[in-house]
């Protein structure tokens, strides 16, 4: 790899100007617009024709019978976990978004964290199956978008006999060994917030094969009113207004050809870290479609001769904006320490990930030279800690 001088070591920042981690796909303005006026000059403008519109679009793409507009992610979790009432505990992965923990919370549930896989950094079901006794419930994550081993989860989940939703928020137009995720479990839940991959400025959605779950998610979205304001249980507002749904469907056209753009950025990255001893991508099979809705590569600090804080700082000198998704994980959060529970993988897996710079317009000339300052800050994480020593003091 080039050994050009590192910024952090005194060198010329790569990009000046910065490398933005994610920029929000958001759609044109005047289609949105156009999109949105009819329903807006009648003066609707919730859960109205474009929100029907959306549903359906979504509903063909995920190839689910019911696909219901929500007003975001964590309150279709929320719901369709109040619908599937577990019975106990629910086991999910600490390496994830809180959110995903958030949403068993709110329902008064127990939540039991499992570890991940150092690799593919999806819920290990080996370690969950081994913490079902008594649990009432199976959550699992589709991680940045590449889909978790659903089969697998849902004959665990059909064992155990418990309920298993998907944290689906990453993964709108991920396929897993070809079928698209949507239809696995119980129900599977989307994300449309800005850092998504099809956004709706707000917004998600649950998929589901269950009339009665989906009927419920309908309800629950406008406070559990079957339409008479006699309502059937304690429901949220939740719903999905007709701009948000504008965006949305602009945002799905375009999904394709955006889903093409991450692959090939995804591609680049992976060809040339695969160069670099010691930093590894998201280990995803090849069978399966990701979304990249994040690229994350895990640092083993031994093998790449820098830990993964300070290749953030040199990242960050030259320039370049990262995440460190998902850390600290979900059960080192002060919401959920009470627990105590010890995951040693999940920790040292969150200590040495970093998300890297991905969004639908990205140059792939920027993924190369990202590549290259890896590549040459790779080996010099002596140098590095005693200049970020020397300045923090
Ligand atoms: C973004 C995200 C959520 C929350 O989605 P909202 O639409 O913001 O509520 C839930 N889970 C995961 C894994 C996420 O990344």
């Amino acid at each position: 790899m080039t050994t050009a001088h590192p910024a952090i070591l005194g060198g010329p920042p790569a990009f000046p100007d910065g490398l933005p981690f994610v920029r929000p796909p958001a759609p044109p303005l005047e289609r949105v617009v156009a999109r949105l006026a009819p329903s807006y000059e009648r003066g609707v403008l919730t859960n109205g024709p474009l929100v029907r519109e959306f549903e359906q679009q979504a509903a063909e793409w995920l190839g689910v019978p019911h696909a219901v507009a929500v007003s975001n992610c964590t309150a279709g979790l929320m719901l369709a976990c109040q619908a599937l009432r577990p019975a106990g505990p629910v086991v999910l992965p600490s390496f994830t978004f809180s959110a995903s923990a958030h949403a068993l919370a709110w329902n008064g549930l127990d939540v039991r964290f499992a570890e991940c896989d150092p690799a593919s950094f999806q819920l290990d079901l080996t370690d969950a199956a081994a913490r079902l006794d008594g649990a009432g419930g199976l959550l699992a994550t589709h991680i940045f978008g590449a889909p978790a081993p659903a089969g697998q989860a849902e004959a665990l989940a059909l064992g155990a006999g418990i309920p298993l939703i998907f944290d689906a928020a990453h993964a709108f137009g991920a396929r897993l060994a070809g079928r698209p995720v949507g239809g696995f479990g119980d129900a599977e839940i989307f994300s449309l917030s800005p850092t998504k991959v099809v956004v709706a400025g707000e917004g998600g959605v649950v998929a589901t094969r269950h009339d009665d779950l989906a009927r419920h998610v309908r309800l629950g979205r406008d406070y559990g009113n079957p339409g008479d304001y006699n309502t059937e249980f304690a429901g949220l507002n939740a719903r999905m207004s007709e701009l948000h749904a504008a965006i949305a469907l602009e945002s799905l056209d375009a999904l394709g050809a955006h889903l093409d753009q991450r692959e090939a950025i995804a591609n680049r990255y992976r060809d040339g870290l695969g160069h670099i001893a010691g930093v590894d991508p998201q280990a995803v099979p090849t069978a399966d479609r990701s979304t990249w809705k994040d690229f994350t590569v895990r640092v083993d600090a031994e093998r790449a001769g820098i830990e993964r804080d300070l290749l953030v700082q040199g990242l960050r000198a030259e320039g370049v904006d990262t995440r460190c998704y998902f850390f600290p994980p979900v059960h080192q959060h002060d919401a959920y320490r009470r627990q105590r529970v010890d995951l040693p993988v999940t920790d040292r897996t969150a200590a040495s990930v970093i998300s890297l710079p991905i969004w639908r317009d990205l140059p792939l000339s920027s993924v190369d030279a990202v590549v290259d300052l890896i590549g040459g800050l790779t080996g010099r994480g002596d140098e590095v800690r005693a200049v970020s020593s020397a300045s923090t003091g």
